[in-house]
């Protein structure tokens, strides 16, 4: 118990440090549904292989998952296309360039984009799921999440869902593309709404680290002990979420954390402690490469103390 308490108060305390240094940052402000968002909030949830669960800040917080949901949409696809067909489609390289870069595509093979986590390779990703036409296949995206996450209710935030698709150009350009070069073989706007509603779908924290600890532990559900995604496609995410993860500044995460983890514009970020925890953070103001300043800062401090990086 008194272990407990000990790292409740370090917990609590790096939370209240990293939360300064949100002022660093901004807010996303390209769809109001974001621009909304308290540039100063700062939550954690950690869930423990063995049951435990600490959280401190604003774990109420909601917010949408935007590219997190990059992460379960490529596991869901592997599951549905497997690894060969994927990896036919999408390569597992980094890129170094922005999430929504568009150069690479026209170097190595024409349109295949590099990695399933830039835009361009999450819009392919999405057009893999399984299902009759974009409402079938967003709804099983959202019962995968709603599982992973132990609760029924996630739904989507419409507001968030139809400013994206309106503000959409460069996604659009990016799938138009990827259409002309054949890559994307399904509808272009129809893969798009499957795109679309993925990152409008709204959690907090606490659902977030719940989903990461499934991952942590290499796709058993802790509670129900089942196997629900197989631990290969789990190791091939963890290692995306390694390279690419946190867009450009991967390298400089892996050498300040060292954990996999995914970051999204809204300023969450899903990590994983292999073996150990299930991490969901929010803190909605973005540094320059797009990932939560304080979320970064409160890893690198939870990281560096509790010595958790992987490598
Ligand atoms: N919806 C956003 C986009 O496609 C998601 C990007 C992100 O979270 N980095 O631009």
């Amino acid at each position: 118990m008194e272990t407990k308490r000990f790292y409740q108060q370090r917990l609590d305390e790096w939370v209240e440090e990293s939360r300064k240094q949100a002022y660093k940052g901004r807010v996303a402000e390209y769809i109001p549904g974001l621009a909304a968002a308290p540039q100063h909030a700062l939550g954690i949830a950690l869930w423990g292989t063995d049951g435990q669960f600490f959280q401190s800040g604003d774990t109420d917080l909601h917010f949408t998952m935007q590219s997190i949901s990059k992460v379960f949409s490529l596991l869901l696809a592997l599951m549905d296309s497997g690894e060969k067909s994927v990896f036919q489609k999408v390569g597992m390289e980094p890129t170094g360039d922005d999430f929504n870069s568009i150069l690479k595509l026209e170097l190595v093979d024409p349109g295949k984009p590099f990695n399933p986590f830039i835009n361009a390779g999450a819009i392919v990703i999405a057009s893999l799921i399984q299902g009759d036409g974009p409402d079938e296949k967003s709804e099983r995206l959202l019962q995968f999440i709603r599982h992973l996450a132990h609760d029924n209710r996630l739904d989507y935030n419409e507001a968030v869902y139809e400013s994206e698709r309106e503000t959409a150009h460069r996604n659009r350009s990016i799938a138009y593309y990827l259409k002309d070069n054949g890559v994307l073989e399904d509808d272009v706007e129809e893969t798009l709404e499957v795109y679309f509603r993925q990152c409008s779908i709204v959690v907090n924290c606490k659902q977030l680290a719940h989903m990461a600890l499934v991952l942590a532990s290499d796709g058993v559900d802790p509670v129900t002990k089942q196997q629900v995604i197989p631990r290969r496609y789990v190791q091939i995410a963890k290692s995306f979420m390694v390279t690419c993860g946190m867009y450009n500044a991967s390298g400089e995460f892996a050498i300040e954390v060292g954990l996999p983890a995914k970051s999204g514009v809204s300023g969450g970020i899903l990590s994983v402690v292999p073996g150990k925890w299930g991490i969901g953070i929010i803190g909605p103001a973005l540094n320059s490469k797009g990932n939560s300043v304080a979320g970064v800062q409160l890893l690198r401090h939870l990281s560096q103390d509790w010595d958790w990086s992987i490598f």
